[in-house]
């Protein structure tokens, strides 16, 4: 018999319950129908704490916003200070420009913007505008690459194949997209050369974080802005991810090549819910001539400018890249040496801003050549971060914020090694 006496619901389990109630699955996007499903109570600089009393280094970082740590003092006290004076005015106000200038300065080759809540919206209307200015409909993508969650962008593989990845999503709707492998200059000249007079964008992450962290190859990015200009295409980046977490000029400042326009989100605010598009002025100014309709009625609202006028004033003012890439660097380093130790193919690649962790030593270049790494074994070890206090997916990406210092690279070097001894001798 079972003496062990009725098992206690912690207040996770209790929250869970309830929401399971009336929210389906439990939560609001289907991405975190994984990975842990520990209620939070409130996060501080690098740091999250659950409702039940567990602390976690965090290195998802909400999916990459809190690129300045959670709560920056600053940014939140920017936000309440304008929105004390109205919200949402339907009308124009100063902040906006005021963000505008300081987005635009900061990517450097930009001329213009428009802000939207959701980097999902911000790509919508750059493939608009895009298939406006060419008066094309064909978009060239790639494999790996993600670009939100509507019916014309949202792509997973199955069975080998790649198609829709929600049912109720039409399949009609992905039909103008041509999909191509990333990193192969060669693929992208053959296919330009089939459909060119037909391509009205190419649009990629400049570095492909979702799937992997994996780096453009030399002179890459070089050649699909040759290609896409030869053939008439607009080159769009979307820096969603790696706008301003790679520096101010996100991937295309990294690698040294200007798209036509480029897609913003997530550090863009502190972790405010804002986005981006920027772009050249001849493209942009359809928008303005209203020849092409963008929309939203909380875009650039005083909440959202307000966060990304302290954001980017901060990021110019005291840049935190420095910083970041030490205690990536050492992180990435040190979760190499616990590998090691414990001779497992621990595979730790990618940026000291935002890198992979998975299992195998496979030279990947792109989506393909990610698969032949034991990403399910990463899972499993995953979940067991969680356990011991260290807040990852198992997708294998880690985020690094400004405010990671010293004390958590000592506790999440400990904790993983500790998470890794457990999980090595299961
Ligand atoms: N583009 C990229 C590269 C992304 O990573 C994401 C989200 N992870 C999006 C677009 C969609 O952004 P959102 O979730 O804000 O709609």
């Amino acid at each position: 018999m079972d003496n062990a006496g009725p098992q206690l619901l912690t207040q996770s389990d209790e929250l869970r319950k309830r929401a399971l109630r009336r929210t389906p699955g439990g939560v609001h996007s289907n991405v975190r129908l994984s990975g842990s499903q520990d209620f939070i109570k409130c996060a501080r600089g690098a740091w999250l704490y659950s409702v039940d009393g567990q602390d976690y280094v965090d290195y998802l970082l909400g999916q990459g916003p809190n690129f300045l740590g959670h709560a920056p003092k600053h940014i939140v006290d920017a936000v309440f200070t304008a929105c004390r004076d109205g919200v949402i005015f339907g009308g124009q106000h100063e902040l906006e420009v005021r963000a505008a200038e300081l987005v635009c300065d900061a990517v450097g080759w930009a001329d213009m913007i428009r802000f939207s809540m959701t980097g999902t919206e911000a790509v919508q209307a750059a493939l608009r505008l895009a298939r406006a200015a060419t008066g094309r409909t064909k978009i060239i993508r790639f494999e790996g690459h993600y670009h939100g969650w509507l019916d014309n962008v949202l792509m997973s593989q199955r069975d080998g194949k790649w198609g829709t990845a929600s049912s109720g999503q039409l399949a009609r709707h992905l039909e103008d997209s041509i999909l191509l492998p990333w990193n192969d200059a060669a693929r992208l000249a053959d296919a330009l050369d089939e459909h060119g007079d037909e391509v009205a964008a190419v649009i990629m992450e400049p570095i492909m974080i979702n799937a992997g962290v994996i780096e453009p190859l030399p002179g890459y990015l070089e050649a699909a802005r040759r290609l896409a200009s030869e053939y008439g295409a607009v080159l769009i980046f979307d820096e969603v991810i790696s706008g301003f977490r790679l520096g101010l000029g996100g991937g295309a400042g990294r690698y040294g090549v200007t798209p036509d326009l480029a897609t913003y989100g997530k550090a863009i605010a502190g972790g405010f819910p804002v986005a981006a598009l920027v772009g050249r002025a001849d493209l942009m100014d359809r928008f303005g001539t209203g020849e092409v309709n963008h929309s939203g009625t909380f875009n650039s609202s005083v909440m959202a400018t307000a966060a990304v006028t302290a954001t980017l004033t901060s990021l110019v003012e005291d840049p935190p890249y420095d910083r970041i890439a030490e205690h990536g660097n050492a992180l990435m380093a040190g979760l190499r040496e616990i590998g090691a130790a414990h001779e497992v193919p621990l595979r730790v690649s990618g940026l000291p801003q935002a890198f992979h962790v998975s299992f195998g030593d496979a030279k990947v270049t792109d989506y393909r050549s990610l698969q032949q790494l034991d990403l399910a074994r990463y899972e499993t070890l995953a979940s067991s971060l969680v356990e011991h206090g260290i807040w990852v997916t198992g997708r294998g990406v880690w985020y690094v914020s400004a405010s990671h210092g010293q004390r958590e690279l000592e506790t999440a070097l400990t904790r993983f090694d500790k998470a890794l001894t457990e999980w090595v001798a299961q």
